[in-house]
């Protein structure tokens, strides 16, 4: 392997953190959420390492759904967005996906396609308690529900999201919560409310099935202070050092000379950068981990490299290994630096970076605690 860059995705981190929110939601069916990649630690590894151990995985879309299909994945997939276009139904054909229907169109396209296809439906139905991105208005459940009782059975959970659940504030979420449950009072169709945050937060939004993302991956999805449990981190984001210089104090590091040393400096320069998805609008001072210490970036991201002052440790060489967020670095630290959050680092890891996976049970793990 000549280049040094990659993810170390510790699967076993996964499993425990999978079994923490688990006994959390007591009860609750569990639905693992593996789009975008798994979050950028990769959909295929960690819903093989999942199938037998959740109830549903789930994705954003159908392509995402055929792909998990495609690496010999049998679990039934939720489509988070549903159809995104009428023929999606029938290319997502015998392959046991339940689609999220939110707008009419979708609804009045599958019926057409139950027609021709005389197979059973399998539709959950989202509304829109006040996040207002997808669903029915709340207001419209009665009439969803008796315009299409032949697509709507009893397996068809009723679907919200919320827009606030990581926020100390919790009105905004109560109102969602109560608007919801006051429109399905009397029915008793299985209900699905909450995300990773809403999960931790409000167990009385737990209800039938909970979707799990984030938190699976061992990222905070609000402030880490208020988090009940320990999440232990999936994805570690590893480069090297492939250069050592030392500037007098006044020169200028990178691109544009935006970071001048204020005294005679020592950088080194780490072989990862825009490319590989290491956002270029991280600032001077977001941090990384190198030989036991937090080391700062300095100067403009580029493409393939990053620069670092590394001053204040030891004997730096070339070859040293820095972690870019991770086990040492927690990956919320990194995204608060840099005006973002866990979730967009982590899926934003571009292909260029191999992921090298550590399997529950594997040796490996005992040097990740
Ligand atoms: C992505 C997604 C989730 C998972 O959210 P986390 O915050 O990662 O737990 C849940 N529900 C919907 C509708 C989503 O799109």
């Amino acid at each position: 392997m000549s280049r040094s860059s990659h993810a170390i995705i510790n699967l076993s981190s996964v499993q425990s953190n999978l079994q923490k929110l688990i006994a959390l939601t007591n009860g609750a069916k569990i639905i693992a959420v593996v789009k975008a990649d798994a979050y950028g630690n990769g959909a295929v590894e960690v819903a093989k390492l999942l199938e037998d151990k959740v109830d549903l995985l789930a994705v954003a879309f159908l392509d995402e759904a055929l792909a998990l299909r495609n690496a010999g994945i049998n679990k039934t997939i939720l489509i988070l967005q549903g159809a995104h276009h009428a023929d999606d139904f029938d290319q997502g054909e015998n392959n046991q996906f339940i689609w999220i229907m939110h707008s009419y169109w979708q609804l009045d396209a599958y019926r057409e396609y139950l027609s021709r296809s005389k197979m059973p439906p399998c539709a959950w139905i989202k509304f829109d308690t006040g996040m207002h991105r997808l669903g029915f208005p709340i207001n419209d459940f009665n009439r969803v529900i008796d315009d299409y009782g032949d697509i709507i059975d009893e397996n068809s959970a009723i679907v919200t999201h919320l827009a606030r659940s990581d926020e100390p504030d919790q009105s905004h979420v109560n109102m969602q919560i109560a608007s919801f449950l006051k429109a399905i009072e009397k029915t008793e169709f299985p209900l699905c409310i909450a995300n990773s945050a809403t999960s931790i937060r409000f167990p009385h939004a737990h209800k039938n099935y909970v979707r799990l993302g984030i938190a699976m991956y061992g990222s905070t999805p609000f402030e880490a202070a208020d988090n009940p449990i320990e999440l232990t981190p999936v994805m570690s984001l590893h480069s090297q050092i492939i250069a050592l210089r030392t500037i007098p104090k006044g020169d200028t590091v990178g691109y544009g000379g935006t970071w001048r040393a204020p005294k005679e400096s020592v950088i080194a320069t780490v072989a990862i950068g825009y490319g590989d998805g290491y956002p270029r609008h991280a600032p001077t001072g977001t941090p990384a981990w190198c030989n036991n210490q937090i080391i700062p970036l300095v100067g403009r991201v580029s493409m393939d490299m990053l620069t670092f002052d590394v001053s204040g440790l030891d004997d730096p060489q070339i070859g040293d290994l820095v972690e870019l967020w991770g086990n040492k670095l927690a990956i919320n630290d990194v995204a608060e630096h840099i005006g973002t959050i866990g979730y967009e680092l982590m899926t934003r890891v571009s292909k260029r970076i191999p992921r090298h996976y550590i399997y529950p049970g594997s040796p490996e793990n005992k040097g990740n605690k």
